[in-house]
């Protein structure tokens, strides 16, 4: 699944090749794809709609147009490819933007999780999806007494997880940033000091911004639509690492929430 890296790694590749396009009409193959509003007055609202900047929240894409935001998730397979008109469809390929200037820009997506909302501009905040989310990483916001406020009594690393408190901090990142803060990914998120998680802060912004710059990490199926592999795999400390970089112990791996979880007993005390 992309992660808040790899669909910065998405919005950047997308910014470069579709800004100030026109939309001249919309093809959808796959209605379920469209979770607002209804698929007739998606396809009408985008019509003659200008591609004026590419942003993004959390994992979603935001296409400003000029009335609305096409908001776009990639759940577990979404990609984007730039196509000329009449360049026959991927079976795959489920909507289509057509362009005035004789290219597409077609979203791809082989198991069809993925959803498009188109919302307007002005209000686009305060209704879903995005309404739902919590903080940027990067939000002045996020302080050691927002989390004292949102965090519950439960595993920190399943905290971490909760996008409703800091978006984008997928698996993979959730157990580096707490290695890098060495604490137990199995602490209660309530029972952790002042300095624990102001060091929860600020090693999260270190582990993404690092990942946004090499691109994120290559999930299986997973390309941008440059096809573009991140390179933060080869970074990792602990996920899926046998030995610790820093004492050499054995990492542990468990499960926490439902998630495979890799930590070093050592450095990352359960006390
Ligand atoms: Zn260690």
């Amino acid at each position: 699944m992309p992660e808040l890296p790899e669909v910065e790694t998405v919005k950047n590749t997308l910014k470069r090749q579709v800004l100030n396009k026109k939309i001249e009409l919309a093809n959808i193959y796959w209605n379920n794809i469209i979770a607002f509003p209804q698929v007739s007055d998606f396809k009408r609202c985008v019509q003659n709609q200008k591609i004026n900047n590419i942003l993004r929240r959390g994992k979603w894409l935001m296409f400003e147009l000029d009335d609305y935001f096409l908001l776009s998730h990639l759940r577990m397979e979404g990609k984007y490819f730039i196509r000329n008109v009449g360049d026959e469809r991927n079976k795959h390929e489920h909507v289509i933007f057509q362009f005035d200037d004789n290219t597409e820009l077609r979203y791809h997506d082989t198991r069809k999780f993925g959803k498009m909302y188109l919302v307007d501009k002005l209000t686009a905040y305060s209704v879903k999806p995005l309404c739902e989310l919590g903080l940027e990483p990067w939000d002045e916001n996020l302080t050691v007494e927002y989390l004292r406020e949102r965090l519950r009594n439960k595993p920190i690393k399943s905290e971490l997880l909760d996008q409703s408190i800091i978006v984008g901090i997928g698996n993979i990142y959730a157990d580096e940033i707490l290695f890098l803060s060495k604490i137990h990914p199995n602490r209660l998120a309530t029972k952790l000091s002042d300095k624990e998680l102001s060091d929860i802060i600020k090693y999260t912004k270190v582990t993404l911004e690092k990942a946004i710059e090499l691109g994120g990490t290559t999930v299986k199926s997973y390309t941008s639509s440059e096809g573009v592999h991140g390179r933060f795999q080869n970074e990792l400390l602990v996920h899926t690492k046998a030995s610790c970089p820093i004492c050499h112990k054995d990492i542990v791996k468990t499960v926490i929430g439902g998630r495979g979880t890799y930590y070093c007993p050592s450095c990352q005390s359960e006390h």
